[in-house]
């Protein structure tokens, strides 16, 4: 037996002796920690409502409802893009499949804008080096909200920076009616580790600010390096925005791979693109939230919101951004309905419209329930794949973190014990967190997510069904545990 070994068996001992409570030990000790998991307590559950939370987790496994939902989402109704006939009709779909399961639907009101992708096409016709009368094809997507170029498109030199810090030493009219080209790289390295969304949240700046800072210099056009982790030469799209009074020039996204190209042959002198993009910019259209109750039993009035957004981009049918969000949310209300559970308050399943173009679905339900936020005793959503789900990222008052460790040892043969405190749970959620409703969402594997994030290859296939069942059994395990706990989660 090793040493290390030896000292184990020792704690061991020593935790289960019968004077391990002789004197207090360090709540943080080994032999604190073996005591604990000796000596679990159910906390703010019963050991039957315990049971329940193991019912719903082994369910969530099992049951198909979820990648069934999500085939039909994807494939049958395909892309949804806020606005568009798509969006509306998953509106009515998810609606009626609620009411079936015998939940009461309300479907809010909101009005999002209307954005359509027109061409999407550009060339490299001057570069050093060229072969005479030749061009070199350049794979990009309009960023969403991007106005247009005219119709036959334009033809300028393009500049390359690297970052903000770049362009701001470059010499004074050197973008001015140029193309301009953000070249800020997702970093992999850190996506690879686990951290996607902190490597999302570092590259996607550019993609946001990138038409009001190349306008401001005087830039006609600009394009940012595709923001994901992938190599397969796909562009991702993605929202950008205009400062309300800086000039407005149309926007893309080039693939790393023609960035990397583009960089390499500025750096050996001019290189001339044409251009084109033709999106519109319709009319706002009239679109819903769809809001379904599995009413509670004893405080109806008080509301745990278990959610995803029911919109994608168009480029592909939005399986793991975010019709996973929204199948697993759903699969919350049906395991219920089919296990007979009826918790004392009520789940609210949210299928939010138009997170990708501005969250408008989110703050209309913050406009329309302000005054009904202090029963709200949760919000959950899933808007990061469905990649394996280590545990629960919570957002709440200090005792949360007390609160919630039996879910932890309700998820852990799952591999999801882990509770992490963040920042942010959600961005359709965001509204009422800010007010002090406690947040939660599943902690996903984003190693892969940003590969296919916003691109044509987010598809029904991206999703493993036994990870989609992980997620469900974690959102149904946080929904029921809000809505069921003998005192709500602290704020
Ligand atoms: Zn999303």
């Amino acid at each position: 037996m090793s040493r290390m070994l030896f000292g184990f068996w020792l704690l061991v001992a020593s935790a289960l002796s019968p004077c391990m409570f002789a004197q207090t030990p360090d709540p943080q000790s080994p032999q604190a920690r073996i005591a604990q998991m000796l000596n679990e307590s159910p906390g703010a559950w019963t050991p039957e409502q315990i049971a329940n939370m193991e019912r719903l987790r082994d369910a969530a496994l099992n049951d198909p409802y979820a990648l069934t939902e999500l085939r039909h989402l994807t494939d049958n109704i395909g892309p949804r893009l806020a606005g568009s006939p798509q969006a509306q009709h998953a509106v009515e779909w998810v609606a009626e499949e609620m009411r079936a399961l015998g939940a009461t639907v309300t479907i809010e009101k909101t009005t999002v804008p209307h954005w359509v992708r027109g061409e999407e096409t550009a060339e490299l016709t001057a570069w050093p080096g060229m072969t005479p009368k030749t061009t070199q094809k350049i794979v990009l997507t309009a960023l969403g909200g991007s106005v247009a170029t005219p119709k036959d498109g334009i033809t300028a030199p393009v500049i390359v920076v690297d970052s903000f810090a770049d362009l701001k030493a470059l010499p004074k009219d050197t973008v001015k009616g140029k193309i301009l080209l953000f070249n800020e790289r997702f970093d992999k390295e850190l996506a690879a580790q686990g951290r996607g969304d902190e490597a999302y949240g570092e590259a996607v700046m550019y993609r946001g600010a990138a038409p009001s800072v190349a306008a401001s210099l005087g830039a006609i056009a600009t394009l940012v390096r595709s923001v994901g982790g992938a190599d397969y030469r796909l562009p991702h799209t993605g929202m950008t925005y205009y400062a309300p009074r800086s000039p407005k020039i149309p926007a893309g996204a080039v693939t790393a791979e023609d960035a990397d190209l583009v960089k390499n042959l500025t750096s050996q002198g001019e290189v001339q693109m044409h251009l084109t993009l033709t999106p519109e910019q319709q009319a706002p259209v009239e679109t819903a939230n769809v809001i379904a109750d599995w009413k509670g039993t004893e405080h109806p009035e008080q509301v745990v919101i278990v959610s995803g957004h029911l919109d994608s981009w168009d480029l592909a049918t939005g399986a793991i951004d975010d019709g996973a969000g929204i199948v697993v949310s759903m699969q919350a209300i049906h395991l219920l309905q089919k296990l007979g559970m009826h918790p004392k308050r009520t789940v609210r399943f949210v299928a939010w419209m138009d997170e990708e173009q501005g969250s408008y679905g989110a703050q209309t339900y913050a406009k329309d329930y302000a005054g009904e936020l202090q029963n709200h005793v949760g919000a959950i959503e899933s808007d990061l794949g469905a990649g394996h789900p280590t545990g629960i990222y919570f957002q709440g008052g200090a005792a949360l973190d007390e609160w919630l460790k039996p879910l932890s040892r309700v998820l852990a043969p799952i591999g999801a014990p882990l509770l992490e405190r963040s920042a942010e749970t959600g961005e359709d959620i965001n509204s009422v967190t800010e007010k002090g409703v406690p947040g939660f969402a599943p902690i996903q594997d984003s190693r892969y997510y940003f590969n296919y994030h916003h691109t044509a290859a987010d598809t029904f296939d991206k999703v493993n069904p036994r990870e989609l069942g992980e997620n469900a059994a974690v959102m149904a395990v946080t929904a029921y545990a809000l809505a069921d706990a003998a005192t709500p989660a602290p704020r």
